[in-house]
Order: structure tokens, then sequence, then C-alpha cells
């Protein structure tokens, strides 16, 4: 369940350092080494998933469980002013470690931080052919 080349792999299983704000048997919660803001962790599962597309159901149910006792905690002891979950897969998507992980990315009114997308604005027409496509 681990990758040998995996930097991600070597941290949330304690093989090299990392600044560790939470550990159980399945995961580690580190902070981030270029951080969005202050305190931005990210939640490391202790086995290899490149994705969310590979994620056990199972953890990924654990993942969002910690990712919301994180955050509170987080916000307490930040006492930050609201809070990002960012999660990347795919390189286009801005994924750059293949190994999944949650962004936990406390934000502050003033960190001049810019965590979004360009909004589109499509016709009632493009909104429908895109319901079919994924839902039927
Ligand atoms: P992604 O772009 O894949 O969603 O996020 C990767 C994140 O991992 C980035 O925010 C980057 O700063 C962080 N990161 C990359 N390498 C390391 C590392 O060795 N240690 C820590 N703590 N964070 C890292
Ligand atoms: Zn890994």
């Amino acid at each position: 369940m681990r990758d040998d080349n995996c930097i991600f792999c070597k941290i949330a299983n304690g093989d090299i350092p990392s600044k560790t704000i939470y550990e159980d048997e399945n995961f580690r919660v580190i902070l981030d080494l270029a951080p969005a803001a202050k305190g931005h962790a990210l939640i490391l599962p202790k086995n290899h998933y490149a994705n969310l597309y590979e994620l056990p159901d199972d953890t990924a149910s654990k993942v969002m469980l910690l990712a919301k006792k994180m955050a509170t905690q987080m916000t307490e002891k930040l006492q930050c002013d609201g809070f990002n979950l960012v999660q990347n897969n795919g390189e286009v998507a801005g994924q750059t470690v293949f190994h999944f992980h949650m962004h936990l990315i406390p934000r502050y009114k003033d960190d001049n931080q810019e965590i979004g997308w360009n909004p589109g604005n499509p016709s009632q027409e493009e909104l429908e052919a895109i319901r079919k496509q994924i839902a039927e």
C-alpha cells in the first residue's frame, strides 16, 4: 500500500520528518511547506492512493470527518475568519504530488490570497446539455 518513489508516502509514514499537527493509524496531517495562508495543512492517508478516484470509500468518508475535525480545531486555535477545503486531481487541475491529499486552508480577512476560478456564463440550453451528459 506504499509507493517507494512517493514523497508523501515517506512523509505520511514518518520516514521523512514533517511538521505534524495530527496523526492516527490511517492519516498524518502536516503543515504545507509553501502555505497559501498561515496554518495551511495537508491530510495525507498513510496508504498510497494517487487521487480521489483510487480512494476506497471508507477512507474517503474518514477524510471528510477528519477535515471537519481539523477545520474546527484550526479555526479555534488560529482564530481564522474562514476556511477552504481544496483537493486537486490530475495535472490540469493543479495536482503536483500524485498521492491523494486534502488541503486545509485557513483564511484571514487580510490574507490577499485568491483560491478560485473565472466564472462562466452558460445558457440554460448549455446547462441542460451538461446536466444530461452527467446524469443520464
Ligand atoms: P497539489 O498541488 O498536488 O494539490 O498540492 C501539493 C502541495 O504539497 C503543495 O501545496 C506543496 O506546497 C506541498 N508540498 C510539496 N512537497 C512537500 C513537502 O515535501 N512537504 C510538505 N510539507 N509539503 C509539500
Ligand atoms: Zn504515496
